[in-house]
């Protein structure tokens, strides 16, 4: 078996979509920085990097590479899972905790937690999305995703 962990952080940006696990959630801002800005997805692409001890995302696909920007975001979560194949492993479950101020996460936990299963090809019952909020870290226009990957043998 084998254990991964990925973390990743982007801050709140007027005028762009907000996408979280492959999900466009209603709200009156996204997330800057790399691709579409999918801070769940990114960081379950680095815990199933980190968990083969490959390259880390930002090694595979830089933020400074203009061919990325606005990119969808499961690309690279693709990229890590065939990375996982080829090592010999695949994904047993993941669980996750995203910070974040606003929007309320709760009403679309279900949405997202259907959606990363998907493009992870697991079960929706090993998917752990959890939420909070940003209490007393000063990081109200950030999202913040905590994910925790388990591999197994691909026998
Ligand atoms: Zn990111």
């Amino acid at each position: 078996m084998r254990i991964g962990y990925g973390y990743d952080s982007h801050e709140f940006k007027p005028g762009i979509p907000l996408i979280i696990g492959g999900v466009k959630l209603p709200h009156y801002q996204g997330l800057g920085g790399h691709s579409d800005g999918d801070v769940l997805l990114h960081a379950i692409t680095d815990a199933l990097l980190g968990a083969i001890a490959g390259p880390d995302i930002g090694s595979l696909f830089p933020p400074s590479d203009p061919k990325w920007k606005g990119s969808d975001s499961a690309v690279f979560l693709r990229e890590a899972l065939k990375r996982v194949a080829e090592a010999g492993y695949k994904l047993s479950n993941l669980d996750s905790a995203l910070i974040l101020a606003a929007p309320k996460i709760g009403p679309h936990t279900v949405a997202i937690r259907k959606r990363v299963a998907e493009l992870c090809k697991i079960p929706e019952d090993c998917v752990g999305i959890k939420a909070k909020t940003p209490e007393g870290t000063g990081t109200d226009n950030a999202a913040i995703a905590h994910v925790t990957v388990l591999l197994v043998r691909n026998s």
